[in-house]
Formats: structure tokens, C-alpha cells, sequence
């Protein structure tokens, strides 16, 4: 059984990707999540090959955890979950903290399926994000207890998102049912959301009651 910690939030952004507020800080995130009294603080900024300020955030997150803080902080990425069944991420940074997620859609239920499994079976990858089907189709029962036991054997985690309220209510039945390891992750982009659960209070309590 594993219940979810409102104390822990294993996705956050900060001000090194292009679309949030410049005033998102490491510094800033950290600060705030100490005034709500977070034990963990993952920052998972969004990355892709190409990306090259990685070695300035690292460090930024270093330097945050050498000024002393009662939080584990994490430094982590979001990758995209790529058509190939890879993730989009520089292999120098496998070994970090990695949420792989979908950030674009398929319209194809087996492409969709090909590529999750395959990012499932990665070894560095930690964590699917934002886990939902498209409009266009969604899984059946069978193919999501198919899909947990894949997760399990792989030891992977399924983020409970509050900024897309996902996984469904059904996927997060099954994923229960079958015992996957689930946390929290606010997919904060500005500070107020940062361990803000609020969006999903209804499957936090399915999970833990
Ligand atoms: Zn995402
Ligand atoms: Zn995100």
C-alpha cells in the first residue's frame, strides 16, 4: 500500500525553462516550500538534448542544498517520451531524477502504447508523468493491469499530477489495486502552486482511505 505524502512534491519548475515567470528561482522555490513546510522538493526542469544551461542549474541546486536546508531537495528533469520510445534527454544526465512524460500527442493508440512501454523499460527513467489517454482512445482494464504489472517489474512510479489532475480516477483504481508505487507532483510553474494539491483532493483521498 502506498499512500500519497502531501508533504513531498517530486515535480516542480523553476525560471530555467522558457515559459515560466522569471522570478522562479531555485532560490525563490526553495524559500517557499520551507513556508509550507514541504519535507522533499523535487525540481524537475523541463530538458531536451539540445539543452544547455543543465551544468548552471545543477549548480544552482547545489548551492541551495550547501546553504543548509531541513528539506530533501532533488535535482531532476521532465523529459518527453519520444515516438521512438526513448526520452528526450543528454545521456550525461541518465542517472538523475527523471519523469518522463508525453508532450504531444499521437492519435494512435498502438504508437501511444510502443512508446510507454519502451520509456517504462528505461532504466534511468523513474517516473511517468501525467499519465492519461487521449481523447481518441483509452485503455481497457485488461491492458492497464497489463500495463501495472510492466511498471512494477520495471520499479517504476506513476505521478498523481495536480496540474492536469491525472492519472483518471479508473487507472488510478487499478494502479492501486495492483499495488504501483504512486507520489504527488504539483508540475508547479509559479510559486503559489508549488505542493498546491488542492485540484486533487478527491483521487489523494481514493488513494489513501
Ligand atoms: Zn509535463
Ligand atoms: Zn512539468
Amino acid at each position: 500500500m502506498h499512500l500519497l505524502d502531501l508533504k513531498k512534491d517530486y515535480h516542480v519548475h523553476s525560471n530555467y525553462n522558457d515559459h515560466s515567470p522569471q522570478d522562479l528561482s531555485v532560490e525563490r522555490v526553495t524559500r517557499y516550500a520551507e513556508t509550507i513546510n514541504l519535507d522533499t522538493l523535487a525540481f524537475t526542469e523541463h530538458v531536451r538534448k539540445t539543452s544547455d544551461w543543465i551544468p548552471k542549474y545543477l549548480d544552482d541546486i547545489d548551492r541551495i542544498i550547501s546553504l543548509g536546508t531541513k528539506m530533501t531537495i532533488i535535482a531532476g528533469f521532465e523529459a518527453k517520451i519520444l515516438k521512438d520510445g526513448t526520452v528526450d534527454v543528454p545521456p550525461e544526465y541518465e542517472g538523475h531524477f527523471l519523469i518522463a512524460s508525453f508532450h504531444t500527442k499521437y492519435y494512435n493508440k498502438q504508437d501511444w502504447l510502443f512508446s510507454l512501454k519502451s520509456a517504462i523499460s528505461l532504466p534511468y527513467v523513474n517516473v511517468i508523468g501525467h499519465l492519461a489517454p487521449e481523447e481518441s482512445f483509452d485503455l481497457s482494464d485488461e491492458e492497464l493491469v497489463e500495463l501495472s504489472q510492466l511498471l512494477k517489474s520495471n520499479n517504476k512510479t506513476i505521478e498523481v499530477n495536480a496540474k492536469y489532475r491525472r492519472p483518471p480516477m479508473k487507472w488510478l483504481q487499478i494502479f492501486k489495486e495492483n499495488n504501483i508505487n504512486l507520489h504527488l507532483g504539483s508540475d508547479a510553474h509559479s510559486l503559489t502552486e508549488v505542493g498546491n494539491f488542492n485540484s486533487i483532493t478527491s483521487l489523494i483521498e481514493y488513494i489513501n482511505n
